[in-house]
């Protein structure tokens, strides 16, 4: 498989400021140490608890956010690798075109005083693509190609249902004909129907126009429905990330036991086999030593306690960062 993205040792860590002086007095590790592929074509969802750094590691790859440390490299149309992290404004700004953005809510992500017309043909404008009747032509036709009705782009966001305007977010995304898209908490503000309606859309423009998604959800059934692969954050690290049956089916770090055992099961008979994770999440302001997830463990050991695993491969795209994996017998949620 081709890979349209790699991501290595991707690090973003937030100055803690005290004082009348704003002394720099820590750091928190919003995103440490992240190694992650996506290859063309396919979707790699993200998933962890809120605040767990997803949303900073989405934006720090399309440079939204600076990353502090690492490398995220991007193949360009023409099949070359592109460095992202040391791209100057100008390189940035046209390689932008090629990796968009899908915002969680539409309700807010929208300008409540642009058009249709405007909103979904200002990237085709501000990209110097369309302008005058060909851009009012090409958002006709991104419109129907997200199942809008294509009469209604001289009307106000206000006038259409949170699916509509999240078809008309999506519109927007794929007016510079990207091929890479963060899809951040995208249907999550949705009703559960408008939701499948909205992931079958994205599935299909995926199939039509060779898209591939990183996909940031704290939702695991939306997760499972649209990822090929899946990773797994929990307090800035990536700890798991394999392929999604692999991940729900048999998963080798017991963050995502836990994290699946509190699934909902379709059968209402089926015992609960939720794990209640004791303690708090830890603080990425001051994270506990060795692996960040010892004090909630209940397979810690005092290595666990001293050292950090490493990032290791233990099956084929198979990646855990724990000192036991492949030596456990974790309960996964069986998908077939
Ligand atoms: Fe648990 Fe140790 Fe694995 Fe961390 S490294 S998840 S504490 S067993």
């Amino acid at each position: 498989n081709s890979r349209i993205l790699e991501v290595t040792s991707l690090k973003k860590y937030f100055p803690v400021k005290k004082g009348f002086l704003k002394r720099t007095v820590g750091h928190v590790k919003a995103v440490d140490d992240i190694h992650l592929h996506i290859n063309e074509g396919e979707t790699l969802g993200l998933v962890g608890e809120s605040g767990c750094g997803k949303t900073t590691l989405g934006r720090c790859i399309l440079r939204a956010i600076e990353p502090s440390e690492g490398s995220a490299r991007f193949k360009d149309r023409k099949g070359n690798p592109v460095e992202l992290t040391t791209l100057d404004p100008k390189q940035l700004r046209k390689i932008r075109r090629d990796m968009q953005l899908i915002f969680q809510d539409p309700y807010s992500s929208l300008n409540p005083r642009m058009t249709v017309l405007n909103i979904i043909g200002e990237p085709l404008l501000c990209n110097g693509i369309a302008k005058g009747e060909e851009l009012r032509e090409r958002v006709k036709r991104l419109m129907e190609m997200v199942g809008l009705n294509s009469r209604h782009l001289e009307r106000y966001p206000h006038a259409f249902s949170g699916g509509q305007r999240q078809r008309i977010g999506i519109a927007r995304a794929l007016a510079t004909n990207p091929r890479f898209i963060v899809c951040d908490e995208a249907v999550s503000a949705l009703d559960v129907s408008v939701q499948a309606q909205i992931l079958n859309l994205l599935q299909d423009l995926q199939e039509q126009l060779n898209l591939s998604y990183l996909f940031i959800s704290h939702d695991l059934g939306v997760i499972q429905h649209i990822s090929d692969r899946v990773g797994v954050m929990y307090v800035g690290k990536m700890v798991e990330m394999a392929e999604t049956d692999a991940l729900f089916n048999t998963p080798k770090h017991p963050y995502t036991e836990a994290l699946l055992s509190a699934k909902p099961v379709p059968d209402p008979r089926a015992k609960s086999r939720r794990i209640i994770l004791e303690g708090e999440v830890a603080n990425p302001a001051n994270p506990p030593s060795g692996c960040y997830f010892h004090p909630r463990c209940k397979y810690a050991t005092e290595l666990c306690k001293q050292k950090a695993p490493e990032w290791t491969e233990v099956g084929k795209d198979h990646y855990v960062a724990c000192h036991l994996a492949g030596e456990l017998e974790l309960q996964g949620v069986h998908t077939q």
